[in-house]
């Protein structure tokens, strides 16, 4: 690309170096390019003005055209604000401004015409706009832009007369400079088969749409790009990993399995289990090393999959590892397959943070001579220390940090990987799992057991508390166990820590010993406690178990059948889901109750209603997307995402995905090394775009 785009932002006509460092901190804007690449978040079309009396909260931004009759100063002197009366020929509204009570008013002297632009929000039953753009209404009027580019800007920014509009007019000189300077950055040929406008055209039409028809060619090109680099990159390091390292072949499904099938699974697998089986079973006899993501609702039967994977690597002798994300699922997971598999004489143990020195330095041992079949324990610890003689299969469970193949590189062997099938009970949406997980194959399994209940799911307000624990009573009446979650969004914050002690003793009081027992799990607690406390749960010795969200993932006690969440307005859609699936794993009807206080945000009644809706968690996944998107997505966030999207919308922008997909496969499947002269410009484009972000090799 040329030079000319790289240069420092301070260097353009009407930017200088205060302003330079204001875009750097505020924006991320520290080039021509990044200007150019700053895209609008919507456009608002100039030639149509609202009436003042036609206003109301549900509009998008929009603009207005009147008289600003003067201003007032409201409020006491530290938190004052400024208020314009803006009057047209339907009404009057107010214009406020929290702060920039000088220059405002200078600027735009009050007797004045102009279009006034700003989203309509309600305060004391009135209209108003809050911090509007304003423009004089003459010169609005000689503008030949129809569609009017809008910018996310900040307080900081507009304080500092960086507003929307001057963003805009910024771009505006910049287009002039670099015009016909701005190189392409897809080959010709894809441009021509994937019917995109070429990127100047395209930027210049993001920006400055000529027409509402090429604005939607603009952001078609400049989405597919985005989201085309992506799938490149990662299908590329897919093909080169599978060129690099060989899988081990797994020729024979043997003893173990077919004894365990026959004779140990006391039920018939569900179509979709199968499934899934015959997909791993086929990639584990490919000589392909298997790297691929099992998703599957909570409750769906992963860890029966699970298990009938690693004993195809046992039958065919070599050793298995589950890896948990933590103590108790590790626990849980030891004890379960512990079960299956009991008298098959397969060695399996379980290590963790609280094993034993000696019970460790034996485990070691028993894997480097390859006497030890199955380990099970947390990730941390399995990572860091262990040595396998015979790796065969690694399992992950409920992993969604990014990169995760590389860690079966622990135990590469020659060329040789172990397979790797990563679990994970959220479901994610398609274009996440194309974006995230691109380098895995995907099995779903989309069918529950027979025989379960769906949970029943209801909304409840403070007020009806009090029914709500005669309800209890009445459950546990019947011998049925109950969870209460309280959020602890950071396990560090003391606050949340206030709200579950609060909690625990006010339940305490309302469910007092000795006719009930109540216990209590947090992160805080010692492993030890936590175990005992999770223990008196199992066995039903404690009927209540006041919790935060450690109990989450996988626990598995299918005599607990009710769930309330308490502040539910406070997690997540995928959180709630996967709390909600702590419940319904047995054979009575369950419930899920979800608290809220009375008042709730517009998301948050959306998130509540989605729950109460439907139990179907790709759904739920979809509609999070839809609301949050993509860096909010629980998984995602923990890792960071690894790249940032400008402008496409993991949401939104589904077929884009899949359409630019297909063309990146099609050219990894033809030039996996991107060697090809027509393809040149892709692999600088991919060098330039992933060494400037994060290196996803190194991602893990
Ligand atoms: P997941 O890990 O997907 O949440 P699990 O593997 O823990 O689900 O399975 C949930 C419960 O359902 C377990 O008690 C398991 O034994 C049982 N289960 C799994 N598959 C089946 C099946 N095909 N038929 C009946 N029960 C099943
Ligand atoms: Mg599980």
């Amino acid at each position: 690309m040329s030079d000319l785009l790289q240069q420092e932002i301070k260097y353009l006509p009407g930017v200088g170096p205060k302003r330079a460092e204001l875009l750097n901190k505020e924006l991320g804007i520290f080039t021509f390019e990044d200007l150019l690449y700053y895209f609008p978040y919507r456009h608002i079309d100039r030639t149509k003005f609202y009436n003042i009396n036609e206003l109301n909260p549900d509009l998008p931004y929009i603009q207005v055209r009147g008289i600003i009759s003067g201003y007032a100063k409201v409020g006491p002197r530290h938190k004052s604000r400024l208020i314009g009366t803006l009057s047209d020929e339907t009404g009057s509204m107010e214009l406020v401004w929290f702060k920039g009570d000088k220059w405002i008013p200078e600027t735009y002297p009050a007797g004045g015409k102009y279009v006034v632009f700003g989203k309509p929000s309600i305060f004391n039953k009135k209209i108003n706009l809050i911090h509007p753009d304003i423009e004089d209404a003459e010169k609005a009027a000689q503008t030949d832009i129809r569609l009017q580019a809008l910018y996310v800007t900040t307080e900081k920014l507009k304080n500092n007369y960086i507003t929307t509009k001057v963003i805009n007019r910024l771009i505006f000189t910049l287009l002039k400079q670099v015009k016909g300077k701005i190189n392409e950055t897809l080959p010709s040929w894809l441009l021509g088969s994937a019917k995109l406008m070429n990127l100047e055209e395209a930027l210049v039409n993001i920006h400055f749409p000529g027409s509402p028809d090429k604005l939607k060619k603009a952001e078609f090109r400049l989405k597919f790009e985005e989201l085309f680099s992506i799938q490149l990159n990662i299908l590329r390091t897919k093909a080169l990993r599978t060129n690099k390292f060989q899988g081990i072949v797994f020729p024979k499904v043997g003893n173990l399995f077919h004894r365990f099938y026959n004779e140990k699974l006391g039920f018939e697998l569900t179509n979709a289990q199968k499934k899934v089986i015959k997909e791993i079973r086929k990639d584990l006899g490919s000589g392909k090393q298997m790297n691929r993501l099992l998703q599957g609702d909570v409750g769906s039967g992963k860890t029966i999959v699970a298990l009938m994977s690693m004993l195809i690597a046992l039958d065919n002798g070599y050793q298995a590892v589950l890896m948990a994300p933590t103590e108790i699922l590790a626990n849980q997971h030891f004890i379960t397959l512990s079960g299956f598999i009991e008298a098959l004489g397969i060695q399996i143990s379980l290590l963790t943070g609280s094993t034993k020195k000696k019970e460790r330095e034996k485990i070691h041992l028993a894997l480097k001579d390859g006497s030890l079949n199955i380990l099970v324990g947390t990730h941390a610890l399995i990572e860091e220390t262990v040595e396998i003689r015979n790796p065969g299969i690694v399992i992950i469970d409920e992993q969604h940090r990014f990169g995760v193949a590389q860690r079966a590189k622990l135990w590469k062997k020659g060329d040789k990987l172990p397979h790797v099938l990563v679990m994970t009970a959220t479901p994610i949406p398609r274009t996440l799992a194309m974006t995230f997980y691109g380098d895995l194959d995907v099995s779903v399994i989309d069918e529950l057991p027979p025989g379960r209940k769906p949970v029943k799911t209801i909304h409840i307000t403070d007020s009806k508390r009090m029914r709500m624990h005669g309800f209890i009573r009445k459950q546990i009446a019947e011998g049925r166990q109950v969870y209460i979650v309280y959020p602890l969004i950071q396990e560090s914050e003391k606050m949340d820590y206030k709200d579950l002690e609060d909690g625990y003793e006010s339940i305490v009081r309302a469910f007092p010993p000795p006719q009930y027992a109540v216990g209590v799990l947090h992160g805080r607690m010692k492993a030890e406690d936590k175990e005992i406390s999770m223990n008196y749960f199992k066995k039903g010795i404690t009927k209540i178990l006041v919790a935060t969200t450690v109990i989450e993932v996988g626990v598995d006690i299918p005599n607990a059948s009710i769930m309330v969440i308490e502040s539910a307005e406070r997690f997540g859609l995928s959180q709630l889901h996967q709390l909600r699936g702590r419940v319904g794993r047995g054979a009575d009807q369950s419930y899920c109750i979800l608290m809220t206080g009375y008042k709730l945000s517009e998301d948050a009644r959306k998130r509540i209603q989605i729950m109460v809706q439907t139990n179907d968690g790709f759904e739920i996944a979809e509609a999070d997307l839809k609301l949050r998107g993509p860096g909010d997505i629980e998984g995602t966030q923990q890792s960071g995402i690894p790249f940032d999207l400008k402008i496409a919308h993991l949401g939104k922008d589904g077929q884009i995905l899949q359409y630019s997909r297909d063309f990146a496969m099609k050219i990894i499947e033809n030039d996996p090394e991107l060697a090809n002269v027509e393809n040149k410009i892709l692999l600088m484009q991919l060098q330039k775009n992933f060494m400037k972000k994060i290196n996803w090799r190194v991602v893990s």
